[in-house]
């Protein structure tokens, strides 16, 4: 048997001016939560480097995941059918 997982979305809003930069894609397990993809906006400005730290085009702030209000539930592939 698997270990369960859900693929959850969530907005990258700034804790500080709220401006949306983007989307955070990531996973779920019982353990833990990983955002492991930044899809920036359309005209994002900024794009983080490899290992930089994800901060607010408009003001540089700390930008978190929303609450996981917009997670989906996606297929989790099926290695052992048989
Ligand atoms: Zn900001």
């Amino acid at each position: 048997m698997g270990e369960t997982s859900v693929r959850i979305v969530a907005d990258a809003w700034c804790l500080h001016c709220g401006h949306v930069s983007g989307t955070l894609e990531g996973v779920w397990t019982p353990r833990k939560v990983v955002f492991n993809t930044f899809v920036p906006r359309p005209g994002f400005i900024g794009t983080p480097k490899p290992g930089e730290r994800l901060l607010c085009e408009r003001c540089r702030g700390p930008i978190l995941p929303d609450n996981t209000s917009r997670a989906e539930e996606a297929q989790v592939p099926k290695s052992d059918l048989s």
